[in-house]
Formats: C-alpha cells, structure tokens, sequence
C-alpha cells in the first residue's frame, strides 16, 4: 500500500512539473512517505529529518514533506520535533501535497494538513509507476477490524471498498498500457464489499470472489494477485474463483 501511495506521489508532482532529481543531494525536495507498523519508525525518520536539516539550511528553497502513516499519528508533533519540515500530510489526502507545498512556499510557514477520512482513493490519481508490466490497483482502503497490536485501524480508519466497476476500469486501463500483472490492494483485501463508498453498492460479502472472476474476462492480464488477505474472511466462494479463474496466480500472502 505505501509503495503504491508513493507511485501516486510520483505522479502528482510529475504532474505538477516536479522532475526526479538525479543525485538525492541535488533535490530540491525530499518527500517521506512513512510506516507505522514498526515501533522504531518514529526514531528512523527523526534522525534522517537531523541529517537532512543542515542540508536544508544550506540549500534555498528546499522543501521536506512527510507524510503516510506517522504522519497521520504524529500529527503537529512532527514540526514540533523538526521545524525544518515544510509539509506534514496524512495517509487520507495525499493528493493535497502539489497543493500544500505551494501555500507552504507562499506562505513561508509549514502546513499541517491531516484528513479523518478518505478524500479519494488514491488509485484514482495520477502514478508514476516504477515496473512498466506490474501495477497496483487499491480496491479498498482502512480495516474495521481491531487486532491489538496493530494500528492501521486508527491510522487508515474504516474499511472503506471502492465500486467494482472503477477497480475493473482501472485494470483495464492499466492492461492498454501493457501492463501484464496487477496485485489487487486492501489492508484486509478479502473483506472486500462489506462497506462501499458508494451508498448505491450493496453490501456483498462475495464481491471479492466475483471481483477475482471478472478480472479473468480482461483480456491480456496474464497474472492477477492479491494482498493482504485475512483468514477470518477466506471463504469458499474466494477459494473456487480462484481456481476457476486461469489468471489468478496460485499464490497467497
Ligand atoms: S486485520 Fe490486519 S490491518 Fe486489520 S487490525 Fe488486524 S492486523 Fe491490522
């Protein structure tokens, strides 16, 4: 998921004209894009914003951006901590970073912008993607359940399914532009259908099964996985599609 947020954020700022800097000490802007999962995140990205701050000082107009999960944890913290840091932005609007940079330039002041819930699935923004053949394609985002040691829950929110049909348009789209493989995402990925964005999807616990058929009727999509799924909700129906479904590989997370 945080890898493919990042090619999202590749592409709005491609979008925005940012070009990719050659040599990470010729930038003129480091975007994080960070995890929580881990307990030593926090001292991770700390310690790289101290070495990047006397680089900043010395480079005018620099900017540094963080944002992903710590920063939906740490919230204002993170310019407390580092106020060298430009932009802080959450794992539900990372389209705002083109946006935040620019008013943090004009405004000379760091922008702190933490959304409580999905803007847009990031799918449908621009991406800049890093394998010519492979794609990621979000069909849901957030988790409703509450497993005691993680805290995506609390930092992705709800489970929140996008509609089949925009997941089918975009593999399709992906498929025109020769990718051959699409790994389908989701913090609980098999859950798929239980809470649509759209009130006008019903609620459907086999909707992932039959989103797994369909994406066998795109012709030239050569390999479709999935990830992470949850055992509570591997159910029959997924277990069959997967079978009768000739692209689907035979592989599970
Ligand atoms: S199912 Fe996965 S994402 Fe959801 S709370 Fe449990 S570990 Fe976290």
């Amino acid at each position: 998921m945080n890898v493919h947020d990042s090619e999202r954020l590749s592409g709005l700022l491609e979008d925005a004209g940012y070009v990719k800097a050659v040599a990470g000490d010729t930038a003129d802007l480091v975007v994080f894009n960070t995890c929580a999962v881990r307990e030593n995140a926090d001292n991770k990205l700390y310690g790289t914003l101290g070495h990047l701050a006397p680089i900043k000082a010395e480079r005018e107009g620099m900017q540094i951006a963080v944002g992903g999960c710590l920063a939906q944890k740490d919230r204002d913290t993170v310019v407390k901590k580092a106020p060298w840091v430009d932009v802080v932005f959450g794992t539900h609007n990372i389209g705002s970073l083109p946006v935040l940079l620019e008013r943090a330039r004009h405004n000379e002041q760091a922008q702190v912008e933490i959304i409580e819930s999905l803007e847009a699935f990031p799918s449908t923004l621009p991406a800049k993607r890093e394998s010519a053949y492979a794609g990621w394609v979000s069909i849901s985002v957030g988790c409703n359940n509450t497993c005691t040691f993680c805290i995506v829950p609390a930092l992705r929110g709800k489970e929140v399914d996008r509609r089949p049909g925009d997941v089918l348009a975009e593999v399709q789209a992906l498929v025109e532009q020769g990718v051959l493989e699409v790994t389908l995402l989701g913090q609980n990925v098999n859950s798929y259908g239980v809470s649509f964005a759209d009130p006008e999807e019903p609620r459907d616990r086999g909707a992932f099964a039959k989103l797994l058929r369909a994406t066998g009727n795109i012709e030239g999509l050569e390999r479709v996985r999935f990830t992470s799924p949850h055992p509570a909700e591997f159910t029959d129906d997924v277990i069959e599609a997967m079978a009768a479904t000739p692209n689907v590989c035979p592989q599970l997370h």
